[in-house]
């Protein structure tokens, strides 16, 4: 099957993002390659990947004539950060829908919402349930003055937004062959599934011969699977070649459960461990909710023989860097002399 084209796309981010070998790290394990395609580094302020992925909704968004994009996360929702940025720089509003309480002190993404001009509204886990509910009374708000508002799934995880990691691994196609490598696995952290539903199509239309794997960093497998499943096919409806199926057995991947503990956002000690030795080995920084959970996991599944049948492997790094401040209390004590 061709690979269909998005001409809604509006560019946002910095791309191609650097392709890098974690050089001492690697060497520290003497096992396959570890490399890293940086995301993080997709744009400053709104880094990571959920700016590839806006650059499809956002540009849906356009084409529609929105003037207000709605969207809802977390308190810390690297996505809803990315997404009120971006709608400062586009002159649009940007009503963000974020679950929990109005905190007393805005700190990491929060902080860069606010400054980027974002409307909040705290709701409760009850009415995150219900979320499609809250964001068409949302709506419904903003046309009734004259706006016309755009709703974009949480972490931009839908048919639209997936287009962005499709278009990463055009990308990765190409990193392979500048470094002449021809990894095994592709690694990344799973949150609301769209990055990795984007990588599984995009492995198979760019035949980059790999297996996607994930890291679940919230909920069970078992979810991502169906909600892969709902968004490909969703996907296949809306833009693929209606004749031709995509054959099932090409879009295989692999998500490891086992890793989310002690919760969504927050983590073991060990993971903390993680992210400062990254930094202090490769000057790299990981977050405590997506990265540094799923990089943790690379290692021990690493140290456990999973990658032994490749030579290199690649993890994705989707950014999150403004999550560690926040946590700052998790890390060891500035020393006082
Ligand atoms: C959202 C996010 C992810 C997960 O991506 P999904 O497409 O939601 O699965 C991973 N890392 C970071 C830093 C994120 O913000």
């Amino acid at each position: 099957m061709k690979i269909p084209n998005n001409n809604r796309r509006v560019k946002l981010a910095h791309l191609p993002t650097p392709f890098t070998l974690m050089e001492r790290l690697s060497a520290e394990l003497g096992g396959p390659r570890i490399w890293i395609k940086r995301d993080d580094l997709t744009e400053s302020a709104a880094s990571g990947n959920k700016l590839r992925k806006l650059e499809f909704s956002i540009g849906d968004a356009l084409a529609n004539k929105a003037t207000v994009l709605i969207t809802a996360g977390g308190i810390q929702s690297n996505h809803c950060r990315a997404t009120a940025i971006m709608a400062a720089r586009l002159g649009l509003k940007c009503h963000l829908i974020l679950a929990g309480k109005r905190p007393d002190c805005a700190d990491g993404n929060l902080l860069l919402d606010q400054l980027a001009g974002a409307e909040f509204t705290f709701a409760s886990a009850d009415d995150f349930e219900q979320l499609p509910t809250v964001f068409s009374d949302m709506e419904t708000r903003y046309r009734d003055r004259g706006e016309i508002p755009y709703s974009i799934p949480v972490g931009a995880s839908d048919e639209v937004g997936l287009w962005g990691y499709i278009e990463c691994a055009r990308e990765l196609k190409n990193d392979f062959a500048e470094n002449e490598i021809s990894p095994g696995y592709v690694i990344s952290a799973t949150g609301s599934g769209g990055t990795l539903a984007g990588l599984v199509l995009g492995n198979y239309f760019f035949n980059l011969n790999t297996t996607m794997l994930a890291f679940n960093v919230a909920r069970e497998a078992s979810w991502f699977t169906e909600k892969l499943e709902v968004d490909i096919d969703c996907w296949h409806k809306r833009y693929g070649d209606t004749d031709s199926t995509i054959p099932r057995d090409k879009l295989a991947f692999n998500i490891i459960d086992g890793y989310v503990e002690p919760g969504y956002a927050r983590a073991n000690p060990c993971v903390y461990e993680t992210i400062e030795k990254m930094a202090r080995t490769e000057g790299l920084f990981f977050d405590p909710v997506y990265t540094g959970k799923a990089f943790h996991a690379l290692l021990q599944e690493y140290k456990a023989g999973r990658f032994d049948d490749t030579e290199d492997i690649v993890f994705v790094h989707t950014g999150g860097i403004f999550g560690l401040f926040p946590q700052r209390n998790q890390f060891s004590p500035m020393p006082l002399t």
